[in-house]
């Protein structure tokens, strides 16, 4: 099956959620499918396999995508957590949402130095997320390959955001 339109009839919409007016597209009916995970890691794992040495996984969709996409590749994976969540010493990122703002941190001794990382995450909006990753990413003394996710709203430009960074969405809406 072609892998963008099972991404796309596993994804549902949930109205109104976490706020009035926004319309989340919900994971949980693509995680909870074996076939389609299957589809959907193997597609990803088989894009990266011989170019990265780590993957690196975004709270916390990205944790699951991540660490699939790793065990299959036979990389380790790192995670990046939101701020006091990883118990040591770390590199933080503030950046901002559309109302306030986030700070993500990553272990300072995540990386070997010049790894090559993929970073993996469910969906990419305004990008500010995936850009204060590749930050953190690049500060911990590792080289950022390619940004992967599964589902792009690209009326956000979160690809702008990120410049010439080689972004690769699944599904594109
Ligand atoms: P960004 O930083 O604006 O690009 O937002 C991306 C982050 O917000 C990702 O970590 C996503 O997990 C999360 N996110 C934003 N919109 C959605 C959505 O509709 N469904 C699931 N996650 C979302």
């Amino acid at each position: 099956a072609d892998v963008a339109e099972v991404v796309r009839t596993h994804l549902r919409d949930i109205p109104d959620f976490p706020t009035p007016g926004v319309v989340f597209k919900d994971f949980t009916p693509l995680i909870a499918d074996g076939p389609a995970m299957k589809t959907l890691v193997m597609d990803i794992a088989g894009r990266y396999a011989g170019r990265v040495d780590v993957v690196v996984g975004i709270e916390a969709r990205g944790f699951i995508l991540g660490a699939a996409v790793a065990y299959e590749l036979g990389l380790g994976m790192v995670p990046i957590r939101k701020a006091g969540k990883l118990p040591g010493q770390t590199l933080k990122e503030s950046y901002s949402l559309e109302y306030g703002h986030a700070e993500i941190e990553v272990h300072t001794d995540a990386f070997e130095p010049g790894q090559r990382v993929l970073i993996i995450d469910d969906v990419l909006a305004t990008g500010g997320t995936a850009e204060a990753t590749a930050a953190l990413v690049e500060r911990a003394g590792a080289h950022v390959t390619a940004i992967e996710v599964v589902l792009e709203l690209a009326f956000l430009g979160g690809r702008r955001r990120l410049g010439g960074r080689d972004v690769n969405a699944i599904l594109t809406v």
